[in-house]
């Protein structure tokens, strides 16, 4: 078996070899990972994903998105944005389409609330980053977001990234819940497979044995990826954890272990909130949060 492995090996060299010679080739490198648009391997700097505003993803800034879980109301989106653009956020997060494990539960104000989140954001200079559940909503999403979120649950909705492949908006793909990182960068893949490599990736906590927090944060994931592949990599501390208390304490490992940004839940009255409320922070947690992230 060796002797077969070693003669596939010169085989693959001679090829290489012969391939390099041909006109118009300048470098022959071997595809040993299964995705090659986002690998490193074959872009040595980092993604940079810029927006209109001056924010540039994957640079030098940790750029924070925050706000609600959910939009809620107006009033309520109106409140979180003031403060989370005065302590310093870029983005103004928020679902309006909201993938809840549980029919029941709160599913998301659908179109109104795209609109007062928008309209929250432009108040306050915030872009904003809200999920996507089906590609169906991409004429109504498009004009009125600045980032796409793929959520977790998401991830391998093949037909959804195949269609976000196709616009001219950065896309937020979310580690799905059991998803290896091979799996997600192969998610990536096929987004940019289509054409749109302004793709941020987020570490979001993944199903493990613990039961001691929501998810199992994988903060060592963020220096695998940024390894493997040159695109900006979030961290989602709120879903990782599911508790207010661990937020903070896994936002500044995220940023140590080579984050780019944050995902940050926060709430006026997380005790009212739709959802997620117990993992959201109040906005003098947050307060506190960003001034530690500064330093
Ligand atoms: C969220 O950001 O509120 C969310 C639903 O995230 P995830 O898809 O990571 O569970
Ligand atoms: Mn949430």
């Amino acid at each position: 078996r060796s002797a077969n492995a070693a003669e596939e090996h010169l085989r693959a060299l001679e090829r290489k070899g012969y391939i390099e010679m041909l006109p118009g080739v300048r470098e022959v490198v071997r595809v040993t990972q299964p995705y090659k648009l986002a690998n490193r391997a074959f872009k040595a700097e980092d993604t940079l994903v810029r927006f209109s505003n001056g924010v540039v993803i994957g640079g030098q800034e940790i750029v924070v998105a925050a706000g609600p879980c959910a939009v809620e109301s107006a009033g309520q989106i109106e409140t979180i944005a003031a403060a989370v653009a005065q302590l310093g956020a870029r983005i103004l997060r928020g679902g309006a389409f909201k993938p809840r494990s549980s029919p029941y539960s709160f599913q998301g104000l659908g179109e109104p609330g795209l609109h007062m989140m928008r309209e929250a954001a432009d108040r306050h200079g915030l872009l904003v980053v809200s999920e996507i559940m089906d590609a169906s909503q991409l004429p109504l999403m498009l004009p009125l977001v600045d980032i796409l979120q793929v959520g977790a649950r998401n991830m391998q909705n093949y037909h959804m990234l195949r269609a976000l492949g196709t616009v001219s908006k950065p896309v937020l793909l979310k580690r799905g819940l059991s998803a290896t990182i091979e799996e997600l960068l192969l998610a990536a893949e096929y987004i940019m497979d289509g054409g749109n490599h302004d793709v941020i990736l987020c570490e979001r906590g993944i199903r493990t044995f613990e039961t001691a927090t929501r998810n199992t944060m994988d903060i060592a994931a963020l220096p695998v990826i940024k390894k493997l592949s040159h695109l900006p990599v979030f961290a989602d501390p709120s879903q990782g954890t599911g508790r207010r208390d661990q937020v903070a304490p896994m936002a500044r490992a995220a940023v140590a272990a080579g984050g780019d940004g944050l995902l940050i839940e926060v709430h006026h009255d997380p005790e009212r909130a739709l959802s997620d409320g117990a993992q959201s922070l109040y906005i003098p947690q947050f307060e506190q949060l960003m001034a530690e992230l500064r330093v």
